[in-house]
């Protein structure tokens, strides 16, 4: 998979880590599951052009492992009216 620099669009991506003991990962504020496993593995590349470091895991990864976020629902019964005036 081609990973490109988010800052110049350079593809000479390094990928690494940026702990030199264990591997990042990321902890959602609110786990599906309050276990270790809710923890979802950072990938790291840095940019040989520019040297910018960019961050990114796994989207499927981090949807298994953490709540979807909060969606206004505007067609369920209860919920707070947004512009529902016809
Ligand atoms: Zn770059």
């Amino acid at each position: 998979m081609a990973t490109s620099c988010a800052a110049c669009g350079s593809e000479l991506m390094v990928p690494g880590k940026l702990s030199a003991d264990q591997n990042l990962t990321f902890v959602p504020a609110n786990p599906k599951f309050l276990a270790s496993g809710s923890k979802v593995h950072i990938q790291v590349n840095a940019c040989a052009m520019c040297g910018h470091v960019q961050l990114a895991c796994d989207p499927e990864e981090l949807a298994a492992k953490a709540e979807p976020p909060e969606t206004p629902n505007p067609t369920a019964p209860g919920s707070s009216e947004t512009e529902s005036a016809e």
